[in-house]
């Protein structure tokens, strides 16, 4: 069973060579692939302008969606939330954003977490495993399937960001192959100015993604301004110290292209990092790099284990007044779907213990 080939995980080009070593035209490849990736079915039996022979063939040997939605989640804001099982039945979640105009989704790259930053619920999960490419495209798929219905073309444009559970750059070449795929304009052709992925600092993959053309934009989450702070919210820091990461960040700054984007990330914790001691150490942090790159200020979302608290309003407009007044240029994001826990990682770890023990059972 498990050695079946998940063809969503497949280019086009990979696709036709598949049915050809079934003995079958390279048009029955294309054919799969827009199937697959253009009306987003997930099964072969939905396949109906394929011969029966070749689907009865394809199930023996393929899968068309490996992935299963365990639970979803409907916020008031429109929010959706899904809970997904991999075939081996780990916890994938995924996020779909509607705004006015275009929709988010929020996708995860790895089920768990390697990386230990002490405010996020995913972290307590450890790392279960990577994602394939397949896993990674297929949560793109049910999302809009979802949201509008099986190959409905979305009214608005999608946008992707990895930023769900796991470190994308901790899984590089299934994200970028995941990423090329979707860029497929046969497919579901969202090209990589459309995605966002965020990096909790893996700085050889940041000196990679320098040298890469057609890549997706950037987004590094800080957290804090100095190593002592860093270490202690995100131990990661302890293999690539701030310095080390903004000589980078300044090496990737330097690789922008026009319509690129390169953003840090600042997650408000109440009392923590939050000072305006915290905002100046942040901006002259940014200015000695020479770093021009916009900060957004993320709300924390609350989740009970974890012991931290979002700022108040005052204090996220105090630490942006103080990081404009040294040149910086700032923005708020606004919490969204916070009523169903739609933060970096928090749905999968609080089902930790149904979801891992149904993986027992
Ligand atoms: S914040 Fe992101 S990188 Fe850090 S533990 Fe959570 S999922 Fe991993």
């Amino acid at each position: 069973m498990e050695q079946r080939v998940d063809l969503i995980g497949l280019s086009e080009t990979e696709l036709v060579s598949f049915v050809e070593s079934l003995g079958e035209p390279a048009y029955r490849g294309r054919q799969i692939f827009a199937a697959l990736q253009h009306r987003r079915l997930r099964s072969f039996d939905e396949m109906t302008d394929l011969p029966k022979k070749l689907r009865a063939r394809l199930k023996e040997v393929a899968r068309a969606s490996s992935l299963t939605v365990a639970s979803r989640y409907l916020s008031a804001d429109g929010t959706r939330r899904y809970l997904m099982k991999t075939h081996d039945g780990l916890p994938v979640e995924t996020v779909f954003i509607p705004e006015e105009h275009r929709d988010t989704i929020c996708f995860s790259s790895q089920s768990g977490c390697p990386l230990q930053c002490t405010f996020c619920l995913t972290a307590q999960l450890g790392l279960l495993r990577s994602l394939t490419p397949s896993e990674i495209v297929e949560q793109v798929l049910i999302a809009l399937n979802d949201a509008y219905g099986t190959g409905v073309k979305p009214p608005r444009g999608t946008n992707l960001v990895g930023m769900g559970a796991g470190e994308p750059f901790l899984n590089f070449d299934s994200l970028l192959k995941a990423l090329r795929i979707m860029a497929d304009r046969n497919g579901l052709f969202i090209v990589p100015n459309r995605v966002t992925i965020s990096t909790a600092g893996i700085v050889p993959r940041i000196l990679d993604l320098a040298k890469l053309s057609d890549r997706p934009h950037l987004a590094i989450s800080l957290a804090a301004p100095t190593d002592e702070l860093r270490n202690e919210l995100m131990p990661i820091n302890k293999r690539w110290p701030l310095e080390h990461l903004l000589n980078a960040c300044k090496i990737f700054e330097q690789s922008l292209k026009p319509g690129e984007r390169f953003t840090f990330e600042y997650v408000m914790l109440a009392g923590v990092n939050d000072s305006e001691e915290h905002a100046r150490q942040l901006a002259n942090l940014l200015n000695r790099h020479g770093l021009k790159a916009k900060v957004n200020l993320i709300p924390h979302n609350p989740a009970d284990p974890l012991p931290y608290q979002p700022s108040p309003e005052q204090t996220v407009a105090r630490f942006k007044d103080v990081l404009e007044a040294k040149g910086i240029q700032v923005y708020v994001r606004r919490p969204r779907g916070r009523d169903i826990f739609a933060a970096c990682g928090q749905l999968a770890a609080r089902q930790e213990r149904s979801v891992l023990s149904e993986v027992a059972t």
